[in-house]
């Protein structure tokens, strides 16, 4: 195995006993990690080999144990670490079943994305850079793993960021993936909002069993921070369809009025009409 150079890792943060997280330079995605007594298991790979072979250096900082990992969805700053990993003995890759088709589709067109931290895995050229999409899948019901002293919840609550983000409950954390965003807007550009607003409500549901929300992107939060998130998204998303109501209006009207910067108002209010034209063509 080849240790990428210059790619710092930051600490872990140990948000609960056994349950940690990094972040990720770059994209400033949160990885996760769950110490059982026989397996691990890490949650989100990075953006390329480079930041997953770092992520598996932190890992051994930590655990010698085997490992298994997830992917929450089909975005690569949380997958494009899978092959590096494969290729250093992690044999189960989890995801739901619409992740792994949706990064077997799309995962070679968002390579361009990585260019400025990851340009082999831009290019597609050298060790490690195939797309591997994983290989346990979460389909319909939840799927428990043991790891020994602790076992951890795989688990879909219905569309949202994706139509195929996966959660991953450990002791009283919640990894959300990018359902949830702390220090930036969330990602509206493959979302589903209306659905998304629903799939936070179940989330903020969960309150009894989950009392720390570990987000895709910034810090870990409380179930206060999930509902203000949700009821901002129901502000904008209320306040964009009225936009798109009165079809003489200009949308673009609506952005400044949209509680988000200018970048994600506009894929809100793209999302929201593609969305729209593909319920008028299905009638
Ligand atoms: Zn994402």
């Amino acid at each position: 195995m080849t240790h990428a150079t210059g790619q710092e890792t930051e600490q872990w943060l140990e948000v609960a006993p056994r349950v940690l997280v990094l972040r990720n330079p770059g994209f400033g995605m949160n990885t996760g990690l769950v110490i059982g007594d026989e397996q691990a298991l890490i949650i989100d790979t990075g953006a390329g080999p480079r930041q997953g072979c770092a992520i598996l250096t932190a890992v051994r900082e930590r655990t010698d144990l085997p490992l298994i990992a997830v992917n929450t969805h089909a975005h690569f700053d949380h997958f494009f670490g899978n092959a590096v990993l494969a290729a250093n003995g992690v044999q189960d890759i989890w995801a739901t079943s619409r992740c792994a088709e949706a990064i077997r589709e799309q995962g070679d067109s968002q390579r361009p994305a990585v260019a400025g931290v990851e340009a082999e895995m831009a290019a597609g050229e050298g060790v490690h850079t195939e797309i591997l999409a994983p290989n346990r899948l979460v389909d319909g019901s939840p799927v428990d793993l043991d790891l020994g002293g602790i076992s951890v919840t795989l688990f879909h609550l219905g569309r949202g960021h994706t139509d195929h983000d996966l959660l991953v409950g450990a002791g009283d954390v919640l990894f959300t993936g990018d359902l949830v965003e702390e220090g930036a807007d969330p990602s509206f550009e493959d979302s589903f909002p209306k659905e998304w607003i629903r799939t936070l409500g179940k989330m903020t549901a969960l309150e009894d069993l989950y009392s720390v929300f570990v987000p895709g992107h910034g810090k870990p939060v409380a179930v206060d921070f999930v509902t203000t998130q949700m009821n901002k998204m129901r502000t904008a998303v209320a306040v964009t369809r009225s936009a798109m109501d009165q079809a003489s209006t200009d949308m673009t009207k609506a952005i400044p009025i949209l509680p988000y910067g200018p970048e994600q108002s506009r894929a809100l209010l793209m999302r929201l009409r593609t969305l729209a034209r593909w319920k008028w063509l299905k009638q």
